[in-house]
């Protein structure tokens, strides 16, 4: 059955909506089923896949809102080889409709119960904020994908959220989990992003990924080509780098699988 990984973060512009498209893509070029669910009104990771936002027939509004079947909203050809519930400024009335229906924060969760197993991964891309899509979001999810930036405050930042993730954790899906923490638009020459990239580790250990994602100009340039970046220029290092988190998430898995 699928694993349903959100990716979150309350602060925007840490690299999100990047991560969502470039490692859907790279679990899909390693032939695993992949989905990816726009949860931002914004649509980046729908133009970042090549599906115009503004010709899209249905979003995810449909989905959560007027419980569209998920078979009549799925978008099946994106540029990177995944399946896409696409997103526009209609998620944005998603998200104050939500409030006066039903089981309001669980409809992503419902929506996917049937179709979790037709999917390896299923990757959500959430708003930059805690609001009734991202609270979806958690509910639906295994596990809470953390992309951050190694700048000031930044640790801070993310112990507040891994605070919130629990106690919303404890109310709507217990059995959530951190499943890492990105480091993202790296710049080794930096020497505050080494510092804070020390302390995460201290902090975080484990859960911190080896790989990092280097501040790399083809993989901001991408989304404007309306592809991820392995499509758009495969041997860049952000490709490259987005390939090796692949991996190493199915390493992780592999030895969680098997018994010491
Ligand atoms: P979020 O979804 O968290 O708001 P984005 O993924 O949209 O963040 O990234 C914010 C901006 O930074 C975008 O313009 C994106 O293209 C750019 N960007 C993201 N990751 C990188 C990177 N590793 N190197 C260079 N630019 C990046
Ligand atoms: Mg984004």
């Amino acid at each position: 059955m699928g694993r349903v990984i959100a990716i979150a973060n309350q602060k925007g512009g840490v690299g999100k909506t990047t991560t969502c498209v470039n490692l859907a893509a790279s679990m899909a070029a390693t032939r695993r089923k992949v989905l990816v669910i726009d949860l931002d009104p914004q649509g980046n990771a729908t133009m970042a896949s090549g599906v115009d936002k503004y010709e899209v027939p249905r979003t995810a509004y449909e989905l959560l809102v007027d419980e569209v079947p998920f078979a009549q909203v799925v978008v099946s050809e994106t540029s990177g080889g995944y399946d896409l519930i696409a997103a526009n400024s209609d998620v944005t009335a998603a998200e104050i409709r939500l409030m006066e229906v039903f089981a309001r924060e669980s409809r992503l969760r419902t929506a996917l119960a049937g179709v979790r197993e037709q999917y390896d991964y299923i990757f959500i891309d959430c708003p930059p904020s805690l609001n009734l899509l991202t609270v979806n979001a958690m509910s639906a999810a295994d596990s809470v994908l953390v992309p951050m930036q190694c700048e000031y405050f930044a640790l801070e930042g993310l112990t507040a959220l891994v605070d919130t993730i629990s106690k919303l954790a404890a109310v709507v899906n217990p059995a959530l989990c951190i499943e890492g923490i990105l480091r993202t638009m790296y710049d080794h020459r930096n020497r505050l992003a080494n510092e804070v990239s020390d302390q995460l580790k201290q902090h975080f250990g484990d859960k911190v990924y080896r790989t990092i994602i280097p501040r790399n100009v083809r993989l901001a340039e991408a989304p404007s080509f309306g592809a991820p970046a392995m499509y758009y220029d495969k041997s860049s290092l952000g490709a490259k780098a987005y390939l090796a988190l692949a991996g190493e998430i199915l390493r992780r898995e592999e030895q969680l699988a098997t018994p010491a």
